[in-house]
């Protein structure tokens, strides 16, 4: 019988986050390895079983030794790392973030399908954010109800990139994208063509579960109705990598 084929060996290394000593695989990054261990670090774009993106910046911690912030989701973990998830400096820094966000666009939630289970609203009540300091921009949106089972409300998208890319990689289909630039930037379906007129999307609604607010919801939920279910991604993530 032959020899089993010898298996690539994993480096560990050992660290500390929050004053927690832990070890973790060398190729984890310090939000995998936060998570793992039920250490919460805040991140609208991350969504474990997609790839990095890195455009929130919610997920910043201080690394000792460092007088930048780093982003959790796309640093690796490194041997004798110490890491700090929760000071009053990332709190200040996340909830101008949070602040930001909402003056971008017209995040209302009285009025939205989504109020109760958006994940903008709750990093909002978690940060403590009960008024804005900042002027609401105020630009109003158009709302693609085109799609026979799903609406687009970009009032309510906070550029996460997550519908961009569960279409590209878990479905592939490639029907979103990003257009513009700065604030002015909105997702797209089919180079800017109405959703419902795409020649691409299959109408499997990937994108509409892993949407953290209510800009992708399906069509017919009124206040509160809408919730969203992730259960599905880390099950075809893995398969997308044994494949
Ligand atoms: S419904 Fe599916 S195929 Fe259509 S845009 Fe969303 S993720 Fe892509
Ligand atoms: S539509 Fe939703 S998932 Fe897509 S970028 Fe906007 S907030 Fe993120």
């Amino acid at each position: 019988m032959p020899a089993p084929a010898p298996q690539p060996s994993v480096r560990v290394v050992t660290l500390t986050i929050d004053g927690r000593d832990l070890s973790a695989r060398a190729d984890e990054t310090i939000i995998q390895v936060a998570r793992e261990n039920r250490i919460p670090i805040p991140s609208l774009c991350y969504l474990e079983g997609l790839s990095i993106w890195g455009g929130c910046r919610l997920c910043m911690v201080e690394l000792a030794g460092s007088n930048r912030l780093v982003a959790a989701c796309s640093t690796q973990v490194a041997e004798g790392m110490v890491i700090s998830t929760c000071t009053p400096k990332l709190h200040r820094y996340r909830r101008t973030i949070v602040e930001l966000l909402f003056a971008e666009r017209n995040h209302v939630c009285s009025v939205c399908v989504s109020n109760g289970h958006c994940e903008l609203q709750n990093l909002a009540q978690k940060c403590g954010v009960d008024h804005v300091k900042v002027p609401y921009r105020s630009a109003a949106y158009q709302v693609d109800s085109s799609h026979e089972t799903f609406r687009l409300d970009h009032n309510r998208c906070v550029l996460c990139t997550r519908c961009v890319r569960v279409c590209d990689e878990i479905e592939g289909a490639h029907t979103w994208d990003v257009m513009g630039r700065g604030t002015d930037c909105l997702v797209i379906t089919d180079l800017n063509r109405p959703w419902g007129e795409s020649d691409t999307c299959t109408s499997c609604g990937k994108c509409v579960q892993v949407c953290p607010t209510g800009a992708l919801v399906k069509q017919g939920t009124s206040v509160g109705e809408m919730t969203k279910d992730l259960h599905f991604l880390p099950y075809l993530s893995r398969r997308r990598h044994l494949s």
